[in-house]
């Protein structure tokens, strides 16, 4: 029991204990008493009557033992007792329910001495009564305190219990359950109830919730209190997932909370259907938690585990946790450029560097996967500073060659909270050299929604010092017209989703030509230049030409390329002032590459 459980045995005396002992002590009449449990080699103490050392050696045998006599007991008169003074000894072992000798009540003595049936009989009895009571502590200790219900340690133990060893055939293995997973409240309302209610009523509306959802769920489920607001329930052989989840999604957003029930709070469940035994009790348990994930990402009430959903999350861990040694790892990212053109002209006037990602064993990654992840965790800041450094050595390359493009680099929300995002940039243009002019920014919209924020600030700092803002991915995001008026912006990049089918006809169609026609006089009239993305077709370009359309960028005129393939690209353009005087020494860097 204890030893199973890993619960440090010095953690244990208590005064139940001691009076055990004192009982042993007055049941023999004897000086010293103890109740000790079985360590490594040794008994430890956990109760001691008698001026006894916290540690003896471990005399646990699965039945009493009595030695009236141990200087003339031939096996024990030399051993490590008998030189610590002791001549009698009577010890009745504890045994736990699954047989296992955990200890011993024992009672010692300093005379040899005889022992009375009855006063062993006695022993046999406290050594029973220590048993329970250490299993009660050991229930009492893996239930939570407000609910009263086991917790997650007893929910794996269990899950293991019920399944065959995972190496033995699944023939052998037990029917499928349901695992459920259930949130009655999300971090941020939990917080909130903390700061509004305190966190004596929120222990009474957990004692509230835990007792609707036993009513809600019936007896024969067996519940568990994972964390704060967090239940598990894990239902007994061939239940019924569809029952379930609509027990799960009608019934327990009305439970009883009492006079909590004022707060509102979301309540989400995973479910996930697991045969006990077919993998690690952890696993299962994650499952379920996928699943709660998925519901909550899709604001549901309920989820169900899918492995498809499962697989794309563990590709997800996956990436996020190879993103650190890929930022370190030479050759795992690089950039590749492509070209903005002056919509008149046909001038290439800038290039925007986009990130690409080959791993290790996934190959080749794509931005539109890796980086909305990476831009969540704290490699947001690593991987700007990554794609920052790669594109200023790249501008210097260019300008070697005499080719003065100005270069876009796309900034993550996360970038901009950075106290130090726009004292890096500005440091690392001096520190390369390079004109403020040379670099323009582009962010997202929802990056900017709130005007004092930190992020506007940056922003500010960052136009104010010269360096072009774009506002990326435009019409996507949630701003307002007004708010619009006040960014610190120069460019307005149209998303290329109101770009494509903007020459066909139909009702959609219509809406998204009349829509474009409005960003791109509403951008001009505000004082910004107006670039559209992802044009495939000309009759795109065209159209947009019509519009008035500054600047414009897809894969009609170039897709993303590596360096060299832009150098040659860029070579093989019509005629351009600074193409023609850096044509000699691309030729001999083309020829190089
Ligand atoms: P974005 O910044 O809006 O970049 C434009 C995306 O559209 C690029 O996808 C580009 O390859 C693609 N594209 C360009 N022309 C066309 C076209 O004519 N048709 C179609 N279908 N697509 C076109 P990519 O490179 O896969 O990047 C996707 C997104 O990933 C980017 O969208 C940007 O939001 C993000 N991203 C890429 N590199 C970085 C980076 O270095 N940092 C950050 N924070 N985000 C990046
Ligand atoms: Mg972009
Ligand atoms: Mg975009």
């Amino acid at each position: 029991m204890e030893r199973q459980r890993g619960l440090p045995m010095q953690a244990l005396p208590d005064a139940g204990l001691d009076r055990i002992a004192r009982l042993a002590a007055l049941a023999l009449d004897a000086p010293f008493a103890a109740v000790g449990l079985s360590g490594e080699s040794c008994l430890w103490l956990v109760a001691r009557v008698g001026a006894l050392p916290p540690m003896l050696p471990d005399w646990t045998a699965s039945t009493a033992v009595v030695i009236e006599d141990l200087g003339s007991d031939p096996l024990h008169r030399s051993g490590l007792l008998a030189q610590t003074g002791v001549r009698f000894w009577a010890g009745a072992p504890i045994v736990g329910a699954d047989g296992a000798v955990l200890g011993v009540v024992c009672v010692m003595d300093t005379v040899a001495r005889p022992a009375r049936g009855e006063a062993v009989a006695a022993l046999h009895d406290l050594a029973a009564l220590a048993c329970a009571h250490l299993e009660c502590q050991v229930a009492a200790r893996s239930h939570d305190v407000v609910s009263g219900l086991p917790g997650r340690h007893q929910l794996l133990e269990g899950l293991n219990a019920l399944g065959p060893a995972l190496a033995s055939s699944m023939a052998t293995a037990s029917p499928p359950r349901v695992l459920a997973v259930i949130d009655l409240a999300r971090p941020d309302e939990l917080s909130h109830m903390f700061h509004a209610i305190g966190s004596e009523a929120v222990d009474g509306m957990v004692r509230d919730s835990a007792i609707s959802l036993r009513r809600i769920v019936g007896p024969e489920m067996r519940l568990f209190h994972l964390t704060a607001m967090q239940f598990a329930l894990l239902t007994p052989p061939g239940a019924d997932v569809g029952t379930l989840t609509q027990q799960l999604q009608q019934d327990l957003p009305r439970r009883d909370v009492g006079r909590a029930a004022a707060f509102a709070t979301t309540c989400t469940s995973g479910l996930a259907v697991i045969t006990p035994g077919e993998a690690p009790a952890v696993d299962l348990l994650r499952r379920a938690h996928a699943a709660l994930d998925d519901a909550r990402s899709r604001r549901a009430p309920v989820g169900i585990y899918s492995p498809d959903q499962d697989s794309a999350c563990r590709r997800a861990y996956t990436l996020i946790t190879d993103f650190a040694a890929a930022l370190e790892d030479q050759g795992s990212l690089r950039l590749v450029f492509q070209p903005r053109l002056e919509l008149a002209s046909g001038r290439c006037v800038g290039v925007e560097a986009l990130l690409r990602w080959t791993h290790p064993v996934l190959g080749e990654v794509s931005p539109g996967e890796f980086v909305r992840l990476i831009e969540k965790t704290t490699m947001a800041r690593g991987m700007m500073r990554w794609v920052l450094a790669a594109s200023l050595r790249q501008l210097q390359a260019w300008r070697e060659l005499g080719i003065v493009l100005q270069l876009s680099i796309n900034v993550s929300p996360a970038n901009l909270e950075e106290a130090d995002f726009a004292k890096h940039v500005l440091d690392s243009l001096v520190a390369a050299d390079l004109p403020v002019t040379a670099l323009e920014l582009e962010v997202t919209e929802n990056a900017l929604l709130d005007e004092i924020s930190p992020a506007m600030q940056q922003l500010r700092t960052l136009s104010s010092a010269g360096v072009c803002i774009a506002i990326d991915d435009f019409g996507t995001g949630y701003s307002s017209l007004s708010y619009l008026q006040r960014l610190p912006a120069d460019v307005v990049k149209i998303d290329q989703s109101f770009v494509r089918g903007l020459t066909r006809d139909g009702v959609d169609e219509g809406r998204r030509r009349t829509l474009v026609t409005a960003m791109i006089g509403l951008s001009h009239d505000l004082g910004y230049r107006v670039v559209a993305e992802g044009i495939e077709t000309q009759a795109a370009a065209d159209a947009l030409r019509h519009l008035n359309c500054d600047e414009v960028q897809g894969y009609l005129f170039a897709r993303p390329m590596p360096p060299a393939a832009f150098l040659t690209w860029y070579g093989q353009r019509p005629w351009q002032p600074e193409r023609r005087a850096a044509l000699p020494r691309m030729r001999a860097a083309i020829g190089a590459s």
